[in-house]
């Protein structure tokens, strides 16, 4: 019998027993547990955790792990501990999450091609206005961050007309989308950039990388949309390009605290759409496949074909 895998968590509780009931039903020969149904000495035994927003005060009980899976695809927080512990740390790469970021990539960046914040200010002030159309193709977006959510994400946009260009730390082959990559490969796309959709990884390398200086090389009257994490961007300084007017809009589902405060003067700001952080959360059913998958490959051969580099920081 393989020791037991914690689930260990800050979900709500019904949450919970849904994540244990699917994995029991998709591997009836792993036996998953919450954390705190282990004794000290069951912790010592476990290979494998399975974590959500964990308290890290409890997943350092469990002191023999060789990896932890995450259920979310942003994994900054479990950084330190796995390079504390030295356990390997493997992030959420679902397919199905891919498919629904892009959506919400897609359906944003028509929301801001087609101006309907502008009509929906035009409304408020019951002003009858038409702007002139412009097509997709005549529209280019910037992706930053051209991985699992941005290229699926990419291809969306390209299929939808949209002219696509994407920048990563290494140059890639996408169909119909202009590659970019490196410092220079940035200072070359930004300031083609009438939509910029940030989904970069929060790391050392990216935190506050949406900042005044990245935006002042946008064109004017571009808009921004931020679907991965909030400290990606100086907020001071979006502000400021909103309030002045050099930027059009920003679309914003991350924060820096979650929820955003009740004081924050961005729920206010004309210019700015908030969502509460729902472009592409986690679907049990999808997900629990890919976990099992990377259960049965380690069960099956010792080892992970895929984990985070913790060094890198993604
Ligand atoms: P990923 O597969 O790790 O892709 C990261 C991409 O960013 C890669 O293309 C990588 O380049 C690039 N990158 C990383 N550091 C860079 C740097 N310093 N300079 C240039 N490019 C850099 O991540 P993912 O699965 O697509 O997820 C991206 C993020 O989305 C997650 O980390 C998470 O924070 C966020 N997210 C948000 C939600 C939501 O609901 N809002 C849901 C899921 C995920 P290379 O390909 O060359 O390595």
């Amino acid at each position: 019998m393989n020791p037991p895998i914690p689930l260990i968590c800050a979900l709500a509780e019904n949450n919970q027993q849904t994540w244990l009931k699917l994995l029991a039903e998709a591997l009836p020969d792993e036996q998953f547990v919450l954390a705190d149904d282990l004794e000290t000495s069951a912790r010592l035994e476990c290979e494998i955790a399975i974590v959500a927003n964990p308290d890290t005060q409890i997943l350092k009980t469990f002191k023999n792990l060789e990896w932890v899976q995450s259920l979310w695809a942003g994994v900054e927080n479990l950084i330190d501990v796995s390079a504390e512990q030295g356990f390997k740390l493997v992030r959420l790469v679902d397919p199905g999450l891919a498919v629904i970021m892009s959506e919400a990539v897609l359906a944003w960046t028509l929301y801001l091609h087609r101006k309907m914040p502008t009509y929906a200010n035009q409304q408020r002030g019951k002003i009858w206005n038409q702007l002139v159309y412009s097509s997709p193709a005549k529209c280019k977006v910037g992706i930053l961050g051209l991985g699992e959510l941005g290229q699926v994400s990419a291809q969306r946009l390209a299929d939808n007309g949209f002219y696509v260009m994407g920048w990563s730390s290494n140059a890639k082959d996408i169909e119909n989308v202009e590659s970019f990559s490196g410092e220079q490969g940035l200072r070359d796309m930004l300031p083609q950039c009438e939509i910029l959709v940030c989904l970069l990884p929060l790391t050392n390398q990216t935190r506050k990388i949406i900042n005044k200086d990245l935006l002042v090389q946008l064109p004017k009257g571009a808009a921004v949309i931020n679907f991965a994490r909030g400290p990606l961007v100086v907020m001071d300084d979006l502000s400021k390009a909103l309030d002045n007017g050099y930027l059009y809009h920003a679309v914003l589902d991350v924060f820096d605290r979650e929820p955003l405060e009740v004081e924050s003067r961005l729920w206010e700001h004309p210019n700015v759409t908030i969502l509460p952080h729902i472009t592409a959360a986690t679907q049990a059913d999808s997900a629990v496949k890919t976990v099992a998958r990377n259960i049965i490959e380690y069960r099956n051969n010792g080892q992970l074909s895929s984990f985070v580099d913790v060094v890198r920081g993604y």
